[in-house]
């Protein structure tokens, strides 16, 4: 989510989610920090959608209704598509206000004067954005790429691109994404035509897993299946909503009984079947995984099977991946993958793209956007490569301020709160680090609950103390440990009370909490959560 503000005026860019990271157990995903908004909602114009990826969607049932819930709001048929159904899980919400816009569409909100223009990525109708302000114009790429042989799209549209640089340009701000990556991205054609090899070869069912977002790849396998007259099951329920919305909008063209509903997958012989799914990042939940595990209602492996991870692996997704691939290779089935063949092509313009981009529009500044610091560091370089100079290039972190004039850019000394905003359930915003961390040490070492029933008039510990413990040991075989536990909370309570009968709970609580904390550590070289429970009686 990106903020341009002049005087009064504020306009958003996007409003998407990002996933949670590894050490955050629990959490759906993390959205804009919005709290720089907090008393400014009403000089907000509107909200413009580049395209309908959740980064770039996700986090609207849950600002927009803080700022405003009529806010105007611009994006592509598609987009708007995806939005609204999304919404539906959202019903207590109300209706959002969704403008269609699309390529050369013109809106004018306070000072800002937006163009739409089409650029190519992995999803139709994907909008980058021309912002005429009053200091001049900013070119916002949107995520794409260039492909001149697309697949479900039409080719990049150089001349376009060049008319808006003639415009002049104060300020580019472009996709970072693939700003790693040498070369140029592939073209969905190459990858067809690697696809339809694997088509050509297999002899029984084709099972393609991809990203449900991906929806010209999945176009590109239905259109494959139909040229080898195979029925196609969709699966995994995002898939069949994104397919649903694409189909009713035009973005996706099957003919009449191409698609069959999984139940019926029997009836159909396997040479004459193709599954797309869910699941290519080893996703749980996922179809895939689902498959894999012989958990499917209707598909079970077999050999002759060709399954096809059609999608890089997210970084940090390795490993689930590598042990779903095992253990569909361990079906007698036959694998394919990105690494082996070129069959999945990322959304995102790679070094070359990105220099010709920065060529064409030949900003007086730059600014990198999208992806990770070593991504948008890159870009940078990769500016200055074509020849920007250093000092008009930004690489910026999320809360940094960066004041564009006629003729300077800057990076503000102030920054805005940008500390993670994260989601989990129906709570947004309520789980902090503390919460964050007490899941942390849960989910490593578990917890250990000493309950103490002390006597007001003696001090003294009433019977034993009671343990319960979760995640930590097996308790029924570490019966020793627990004895020993118990004889030293005992210790513990009559040495903190003493003979004056002034007892400190709290005090005779940490002692506890230290204490056995220490003595589980030499023994089991694991540190619990000890949760102390002192009872007066
Ligand atoms: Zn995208």
């Amino acid at each position: 989510m990106t903020l341009l503000e002049w005087q009064n005026k504020i306009l958003i860019i996007d409003m998407g989610f990002r996933f949670p990271e590894e050490d955050m157990p629990g959490i759906d995903f993390i959205i804009p920090n919005i709290a720089y908004l907090k008393g400014r909602e009403k000089d907000v114009v509107g909200l413009l959608i580049t395209h309908g990826h959740y980064d770039h969607i996700g986090a609207i049932p849950y600002l927009i209704g803080k700022i405003d819930p009529k806010l105007p709001i611009y994006a592509s048929a598609l987009a708007k598509g995806i939005i609204t159904k999304r919404q539906d899980d959202f019903s207590q919400q109300g209706k959002l206000n969704v403008e269609t816009v699309k390529n050369g569409s013109r809106v004018e909100l306070g000072p800002f004067k937006i163009e739409f223009f089409r650029q190519n990525h992995n999803i139709p109708d994907n909008l980058g954005l021309v912002i005429n302000t009053p200091v001049g114009n900013i070119v916002h790429t949107s995520d794409f790429k260039f492909d001149e042989t697309p697949v479900n799209d039409l080719p990049t549209d150089f001349s376009k691109l060049k008319e808006i640089a003639s415009r002049r340009v104060l300020l580019l701000m472009a996709d970072s994404t693939g700003a790693e990556n040498e070369g140029h991205s592939l073209s969905e054609q190459t990858i067809s035509a690697n696809l339809e090899e694997i088509f050509q070869k297999s002899k029984g069912r084709v099972i393609a897993a991809t990203f449900s977002s991906l929806i010209n790849r999945v176009q590109q396998l239905i259109t494959i299946s139909e040229k080898h007259g195979r029925r196609v099951f969709i699966e995994g329920f995002s898939m069949r909503t994104n397919v649903e919305i694409s189909r009713n909008l035009g973005y996706i063209k099957f003919k009449k009984g191409t698609l069959v509903q999984s139940k019926d997958i029997a009836k159909y012989p396997d040479e004459k079947i193709t599954v797309i799914c869910t699941g290519a990042q080893g996703e749980g939940q996922a179809s895939l995984m689902r498959i894999a595990n012989r958990e499917h209602q209707f598909i079970r492996l077999k050999k002759g099977d060709a399954v096809i991870f059609s999608s890089s692996v997210i970084p940090g997704n390795e490993k689930t991946v590598q042990v779903l691939k095992d253990e569909i290779l361990r079906q007698k089935t036959t694998v394919y993958h990105y690494k082996m063949m070129d069959i999945h092509a990322g959304g995102h313009a790679q070094i070359e793209e990105l220099k010709q981009m920065i060529s064409i529009m030949k900003p007086d500044f730059f600014m990198p956007i999208h992806g990770q610091y070593s991504m948008m560091a890159a870009h940078g370089e990769i500016a200055e490569s074509v020849g920007m100079n250093e000092k008009n290039v930004v690489v910026v972190e999320n809360g940094q301020v960066v004041a564009l004039t006629r003729k300077t850019i800057e990076i503000e000394k102030e920054v805005i709160p940008s500390y993670y905003v994260m989601v989990d359930g129906l709570g947004i915003g309520d789980v902090g680090e503390i919460v964050l961390r007490d899941r942390q040490t849960l989910a490593k070492d578990g917890m250990f609950v000493i309950i103490a029933v002390i006597d007001r008039q003696t001090g003294k510990i009433k019977g034993s103390p009671d343990i319960i413990s979760r995640g930590f040991v097996y308790l029924r075989e570490s019966q020793e440990l627990l004895d020993q536990t118990r004889k030293k909370v005992i210790g513990i309570v009559s040495q903190a009370t003493g003979s004056e009968g002034i007892v400190n709970w709290a005090y005779i609580k940490d002692e506890i909490r230290n204490k056995v904390g220490q003595y589980l550590y030499t023994k089991t070289q694991r540190r619990p959560m000890i949760l102390p429970v002192v009872i007066e009686v």
